[in-house]
């Protein structure tokens, strides 16, 4: 007998007949003898729903009431499918992240998870009860509703996999599986039976968004295996695993991922001095924005040009804090371009081939993409171009780097 965690994101409950195909399915892996704990999102739409009315309100919610009240999309979804489960005359019971105890710390709207107590959750299924938490939300040491951050189910599933020691965490959602880059964009994208923890996170933080960055950090802290999975179709999904095997087939590249979430700031004529990269970002990092790709150029009659990368929300604020250091430091102009998206190819592979990069460039070359920026760590290169070529990128190296699926026949 297994234990099982299984999470179901936002469209798999998307409405009252999916939370009861939902219930049917959790009923057949209970039939068979596991133990399972389910973990819901809200149903799609309905964080999205709940921020804009708070945004109505106010443009920046208040982190802690904001919380309060997105937290009520998956208090809404745990109850729904609890009944569709004991209307099918399985024993179920619903949680609230409080009320299990998911004890985070307090930054609301962007909680990290501390400790799970599973007392309660381990009673229940002793008793032979299926076990549905709310996911994306817990509770501070001071008794304030936190959530997770977007996507955070995911986590809460990996997490509570974890606390449980359970066999398998099952992420079931709208597609098959981890594909070589979001099928949604590129058709001949191709399912992975696996893919390992390195590769998922350096995916999902550049930009996939089918599994939460932190769920898949958790996973491979504490060695959870983890699946995901189509809510409604069946299918192998695909594993995400610690090992990486050395066969001759491993593709040098496993996948491509993209983003359209970063905006591009400029300082130019900059006095190239010692610390001036200090003086240019030290401002930025003091009013907590998080910077990602910088190039500073090669000084030329001693200024030089500097740029970096800032999420899109935080675009705004920096700018205004450029301008001003651009006025200190006696630099020409500060300005700033929110029309770009940044594309990356990953892989383990990479490691043991030289010229992947160059490969990225002559296929961007070929469809006359300009590169604006690059940046490059073991496993990962990413590219910063114009946001309207970003489907034809993704596309082109898709095509490059050979990971197109065959045509099937009649296509
Ligand atoms: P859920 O609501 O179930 O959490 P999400 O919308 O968060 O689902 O994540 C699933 C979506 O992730 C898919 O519908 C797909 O469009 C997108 N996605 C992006 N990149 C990938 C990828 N490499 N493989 C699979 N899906 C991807
Ligand atoms: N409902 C939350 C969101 O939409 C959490 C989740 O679905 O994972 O971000
Ligand atoms: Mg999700």
């Amino acid at each position: 007998m297994a234990l099982i965690v299984q999470k179901f994101g936002g469209t798999s409950v998307g409405t009252v007949e999916r939370i009861e195909q939902v219930a049917e399915k959790v009923k057949k892996f209970r039939e068979a003898g596991d133990d399972i704990v389910v973990v819901v999102s809200a149903m799609s739409g309905e964080t999205n729903r709940l921020i804009g009315l708070a945004k109505q309100i106010m443009d920046q919610p208040i982190p802690r009431e904001l919380d309060v009240m997105v937290s009520t999309g998956e208090q809404v979804t745990i109850a729904l499918l609890s009944m569709a489960l004991m209307k099918r005359g399985v024993p179920a019971v619903s949680y609230t992240g409080n009320q299990v105890r998911i004890l985070t710390d307090s930054s609301h709207t962007k909680a990290r998870i501390l400790s799970i107590d599973d007392a309660n959750i381990r009673a229940d299924l002793k008793a032979g009860r299926v076990v549905v938490v709310a996911g994306f939300q817990g509770v501070d040491e001071q008794g304030n509703i936190t959530t997770l951050g977007r996507g955070g189910s995911d986590t809460t599933g990996v997490a509570l996999a974890a606390a449980l020691k359970a066999d398998e965490c099952q992420i079931y959602t709208d597609v098959d599986g981890v594909y070589t880059t979001d099928p949604r964009v590129v058709p001949q994208a191709r399912r992975l039976d696996k893919i390992t923890f390195e590769e998922m996170l350096e995916m999902a933080s550049l930009g996939s968004k089918v599994l939460q960055i932190r769920s898949v950090e958790f996973a491979g802290k504490y060695n959870v295996p983890l699946r995901v999975l189509h809510s409604f179709q069946e299918g192998p999904g695909t594993l995400i695993t610690l090992d990486e095997e050395e066969s001759m087939e491993q593709p040098i590249i496993s996948g491509i991922a993209f983003n359209r979430d970063e905006a591009k700031l400029t300082i130019r004529g900059v006095p190239d001095t010692p610390g001036v990269a200090f003086k240019i970002l030290g401002p930025i990092s003091a009013a907590n924005v998080e910077v990602d790709m910088i190039v500073q150029n090669v000084a030329h009659d001693n200024t030089t040009d500097f740029t970096f990368t800032v999420h899109r929300n935080d675009y705004q604020a920096a700018l205004e804090i450029l301008k001003q250091t651009a006025t200190t430091i006696g630099a020409r102009e500060a300005t700033g371009d929110t029309n770009i998206a940044k594309v990356s190819i990953v892989g383990v592979g990479m490691r043991s081939h030289a010229g992947v990069a160059s490969r990225m460039f002559e296929a961007l070359a070929k469809e006359t993409i300009n590169i604006q920026m690059i940046s490059t760590s073991e496993i990962k290169v990413s590219v910063v171009i114009e946001e309207k070529y970003l489907e034809l990128a993704v596309r082109a190296l898709h095509t490059a780097f050979e990971l197109d699926a065959p045509a099937r026949q009649g296509e």
